[in-house]
């Protein structure tokens, strides 16, 4: 038996981050866990560095290693801890790190998992919003590094299993004629317009489904998360946007589906949790145990598929036409909305208000062409800035 793969997390204190180290411990003969990063909860990082004792810990500024590190110190660990966007970068592009998983959630991750791109590690992409904004650098840096990308996002890795391997090579020549990405439709799914004015971030976090970090909640509730998946799988599969249909569907059992120029649909089906997606990544093309039950059918009994309704869930539609637009505007979308789910969480806008401060942004600012980093880091704070401005105007 080789010696275990070193896996670095990004975003280890995460729901995905947590997800990941329960596959992980299930299989200590095939992984071992090579370092570990949270941001603001200190307390947990000590917990899961006490568990899975990394050769690395990352944490959020040099005041919060410090402290970690002594605390480690004193638990008899000989962890290193180190802090900051370097840290990240430096754990993910270690030349000891075999597997990095990037579940770090937002902007916040984009540095760190390109650096795992640019370094040729197996990449486990739960970072959506990373590909979102910098998607034609990141796929160009996994052409040059011979990286591979293994999609976690439940959809993509559906997707990614429902395609031969020779998908790659363009999936008009696999006979894919269309992608198909299932949505729960979230909490809000069956509210009437003038209920959605008032949700509050509680009931928008209640997602009927699946149990995730609240950003994501919100991007679920508001369809946005459809949006930046719907960007993701344009990038992943080398899909024009109009090659993907979003369908709804509640049960979440189905997870995407392909759908074959010879009428054949192809489906990936599984309970709603993301050790499922997370250990075919990990193994792949092996398959391991996740911990996950077997799917009960009978239990579940039907399934059952909608349209999206756009008029009320516009977010997906301003995702589309980002999309088309392409450029910088895919990045602006998701900096728009990192803004306003912020502000949502915090009470300072109405749930409906999310879809109008991306809008608004979107109309102010001229996508212009990616050519490099810092051209997506740039309307990336162009467009943080513009959501400010609107809540400054809207006295928020
Ligand atoms: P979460 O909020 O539970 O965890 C986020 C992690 O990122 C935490 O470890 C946190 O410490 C870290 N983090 C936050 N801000 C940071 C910063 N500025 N610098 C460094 N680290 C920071 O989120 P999650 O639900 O685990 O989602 C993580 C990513 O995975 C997101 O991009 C999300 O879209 C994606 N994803 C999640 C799920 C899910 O089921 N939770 C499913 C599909 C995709
Ligand atoms: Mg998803």
């Amino acid at each position: 038996m080789n010696r275990p793969l070193q896996v670095t997390v990004l975003g280890a204190t995460g729901s995905i981050g947590l997800s990941t180290l329960d596959v992980i411990a299930r299989h200590p003969d095939r992984y071992a866990v090579f370092a570990l990063t949270g941001f603001s909860r200190l307390a947990e990082l000590r917990a899961l560095c006490l568990v899975h004792r990394p050769r690395f810990a990352v944490a959020a500024d040099e005041a919060q290693a410090r402290a970690l590190q002594q605390q480690l110190r004193e638990d008899g660990l000989t962890t290193q801890v180190m802090s900051g966007e370097g840290g990240l970068s430096e754990v993910a592009a270690h030349p000891e790190t075999d597997v990095v998983m990037a579940a770090i959630v937002g902007a916040a991750g984009l540095k760190p998992t390109l650096a795992a791109v640019q370094s040729g590690k197996r990449v486990l992409l739960a970072n959506k919003e990373a590909l979102v904004m910098s998607g034609a650098l990141f796929m160009r840096a996994l052409r040059d590094s011979g990286a591979v990308l293994l999609p976690i996002d439940s959809e993509h890795n559906a997707i990614f299993q429902c395609l031969p391997s020779a998908y790659s090579q363009g999936l008009g020549s696999v006979g894919v004629r269309r992608i198909l990405l299932t949505a729960s439709g979230g909490p809000f799914r069956e509210f009437a317009p003038e209920r959605l004015i008032d949700v509050t971030p509680e009931q928008a976090c209640a997602h009927p489904n699946w149990s995730m970090g609240r950003k994501i909640s919100v991007d679920s509730a508001s369809m946005m998360n459809k949006g930046l998946e719907l960007i993701e799988a344009c990038w992943l599969f080398d899909a024009h946007p109009n090659q993907v249909e979003v369908v709804i569907h509640p049960q979440s059992v189905i997870h995407s589906m392909v759908d074959y120029v010879d009428g054949s649909v192809l489906a990936q089906l599984g309970n709603p949790d993301m050790r499922t997606p997370i250990a075919h990544a990990l193994a792949w093309p092996e398959r391991i145990e996740s911990g996950v039950s077997a799917l009960d059918l009978l239990q579940i009994g039907r399934l059952d598929f909608q349209a999206p309704d756009d008029s009320r869930f516009p977010c997906l539609q301003l995702a589309r036409q980002s999309a088309e637009n392409g450029g910088t505007a895919p990045a602006m979308l998701n900096a728009a909305n990192e803004v306003a789910v912020e502000a949502f969480l915090n009470r300072r806008i109405r749930f409906t208000e999310i879809a109008s401060i991306i809008d608004d942004v979107l109309n102010r600012e001229a996508p212009v062409a990616v050519g490099c980093l810092e051209d997506v880091l740039a309307a990336d704070r162009c467009a943080r800035e513009r959501a400010g401005q609107w809540l400054g105007r809207n006295g928020r």
